[in-house]
């Protein structure tokens, strides 16, 4: 990866109900005022959108109070979780524009004194090895009407329970044999107290500590531990984990770490998006289905795809500020990204010309040798961007789209008889057209007004349509890629638990323009490289390109399609 985002404000302007709690913490001398998060994904999936609004809330706090924010690989599933997902996590926090320095920290590196801790509950007669498969324990929890029954292993003695433990870690047992459970409570109002699992067992290999270990913590039980080891002050996260913390706190405080040492977990609501899925379970769905081409497809709602794509980190982190956080759950409309994102390309692009589905142009009056210079603005509001020189001759290409031989009403672009602006260049009216065996037009044959040059009309007449073009000899062969989104409904998930979700997929999320033509400049542009090509949209230099062919993403068009799109069909 090439690039490297600005780093973003120490003070973004909003506040919201977390760093209100964490700044009384502060005031309050809480941890003699110092703050620590952390940012804790586990490695079994690509970040996605909603984990850019954990990063900015956790790295945010981090900077507004001077803290640290770590970056914490929660890597207890072993089945699940790989090096490539490491990777790939370790690459967007920083493209995002966070540096958490040298504390990049694993769970896995805590194994052992989660282990030992466990040992601890066990001779606190706080633990107890069930026997019993998952599915049992699970079927005897009761529900939110009747209490759950307690195993018949609850009463075991500290010591054949801390034997059992041991045996379990040196491998005696099978997968699933037996599980280590905290004894809380059964009867509890919240399920979450009712002796929760907090180690099974399983022959599996990890990907950082091999063959070690065959007892893997589970979540609850690890995470506030590997909170207190890196002294978190505020351990935030998602709204579904309200229920979780009296256990949370249950397992520090029994292990006595209470007072400053004690991280507090706070919540919040996660973010929803309009036409997409944020899951890592499902992403992952779409990739092993082949719905998309792989997790950094530029569809994906991944960090990693949208920045193939082309979005800026500096326009993703703005949307998580503006979206703001908050205790109740809403889905944000994908558009308000999108605007985002298009007022930030739009300051940043240089404009480029580029022709996605070409159509060709002969000038008959163009000396067949001669090639003239265009000199155009690489951005329209900024002059200081320069120009560059872009090669006219007399055989062009333009979009097929600019041209009806049967010209509907208004029509002010290429029909025959009729005069258009070639952008910066000149003025041309196509005389005839060239057709295929088939009928189809294959070549316009135009002549242009020779004192016309620079593109405007000597006698000041009229002339509406301004195309955009590529000269034939000088143009860059491309693959353009112009996406749709990926579902095309509002809510995906809507539906008895979103089991429809893929029936959401928009089929038509791809269109490829395997033969669309650029101007000379672009040879070489560089992989993930942005701009604009006038009239068509932004784009994205794909990291498909060769020497041979560049490959562009569009990353948006330049207005909302939809909007208008939705606007003509009278939806409100
Ligand atoms: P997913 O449901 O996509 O698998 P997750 O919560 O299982 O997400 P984790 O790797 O555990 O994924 O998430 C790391 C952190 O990111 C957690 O603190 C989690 O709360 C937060 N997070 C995950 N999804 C969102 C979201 N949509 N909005 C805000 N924060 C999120
Ligand atoms: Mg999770």
């Amino acid at each position: 990866m090439s690039e490297r985002s600005t780093t973003p404000d120490s003070d973004s302007p909003a506040t919201n109900f977390v760093r209100e709690l964490v700044e009384a913490d502060v005031k309050a001398g809480k941890a003699r005022g110092r703050v620590g998060t952390r940012f804790p994904p586990e490695p079994n999936g690509y970040l996605h959108i909603g984990h850019a609004k954990s990063i900015c809330l956790n790295f945010g706090l981090a900077q507004k109070f001077g803290g640290t924010c770590n970056l914490r690989l929660d890597d207890t599933n072993p089945l699940a979780e790989s090096e490539e997902y490491v990777r790939s996590i370790i690459e967007d926090v920083h493209w995002l524009g966070f540096d958490f320095g040298e504390r990049l920290y694993f769970a896995s590196d805590y194994f052992l004194q989660i282990y030992e801790w466990a040992e601890q509950l066990v001779r606190q007669g706080k633990a107890y090895v069930d026997d019993r498969g998952l599915e049992e324990i699970r079927s005897s929890r009761g529900n939110f009407y009747a209490v759950g029954q307690e195993s018949p292993y609850r009463s075991r003695s500290i010591e054949e329970n801390l034997d059992l433990l041991k045996r379990m870690r040196a491998g005696e047992f099978g997968d699933g044999e037996r599980v280590l459970r905290a004894k809380i409570d059964m009867s509890s109002a919240n399920q979450n107290m009712r002796d929760p699992v907090m180690y099974r067992i399983r022959h599996a290999t990890h990907h950082r500590t091999g063959d070690t270990w065959c007892l893997y913590p589970m979540y609850d039980w690890a995470h506030g531990l590997c909170d207190a080891i890196e002294n978190i002050t505020h351990s935030v996260c998602t709204l579904e984990f309200e229920d979780h913390r009296p256990l949370y706190d249950w397992f520090l405080l029994t292990l006595g770490i209470e007072g400053d040492k004690k991280p507090q977990q706070i919540e919040f609501a996660r973010l929803n998006l309009t036409y997409t899925v944020l899951s890592k379970r499902r992403l992952q769905q779409l990739v092993e289905e082949k719905l998309v081409s792989s997790w950094d497809d530029p569809r994906m709602p991944t960090l990693a795809g949208m920045r193939r794509r082309g979005f800026t980190p500096e326009s993703i982190r703005k949307f998580c500020d503006q979206i703001g956080v908050s205790k109740r759950e809403g889905t944000v409309e994908v558009q308000l990204l999108e605007f985002i994102q298009r007022e930030d390309l739009n300051q940043r692009c240089r404009r480029a010309m580029g022709v996605l589905r070409p159509l060709k142009v002969t000038i008959e009056n163009w000396p067949s040798d001669r090639t003239e210079y265009v000199e155009l603005l690489n951005h329209p509001e900024y002059p200081e961007r320069g120009t560059r020189r872009v090669p006219f001759s007399g055989t062009l290409f333009v979009e097929q789209d600019d041209f009806r031989e049967v010209a509907p009403p208004k029509w002010y672009r290429l029909t025959p008889g009729q005069e258009v602006r070639l952008r910066g260049a000149c003025l041309v009216t196509c005389k005839s057209v060239r057709k295929d065996a088939d009928g189809k037009v294959v070549e316009l044959r135009c002549e242009y007004d020779p004192n016309s040059w620079g593109g405007q009309a000597p006698d000041g007449r009229r002339v509406k349509g301004t195309l955009h073009w590529v000269s034939a000899a000088h143009a860059v062969d491309a693959e353009v890629r112009l996406y749709d989104r990926l579902f095309s409904t509002e809510y995906p998930m809507a539906g008895p638990e979103g089991t429809n979700w893929r029936n959401a997929v928009n089929q038509n999320s791809l269109e490829i323009c395997p033969d669309a033509k650029l101007e000379a400049s672009l040879a070489s542009a560089p992989v993930l490289d942005r701009l604009q090509l006038e009239r068509l949209g932004y784009f994205c230099v794909d990291r498909e390109t060769t020497p041979e062919r560049v490959v562009l993403n569009r990353t948006l068009e330049l207005k909302d399609a939809w909007a208008k799109l939705e606007k003509k069909l009278g939806c409100p």
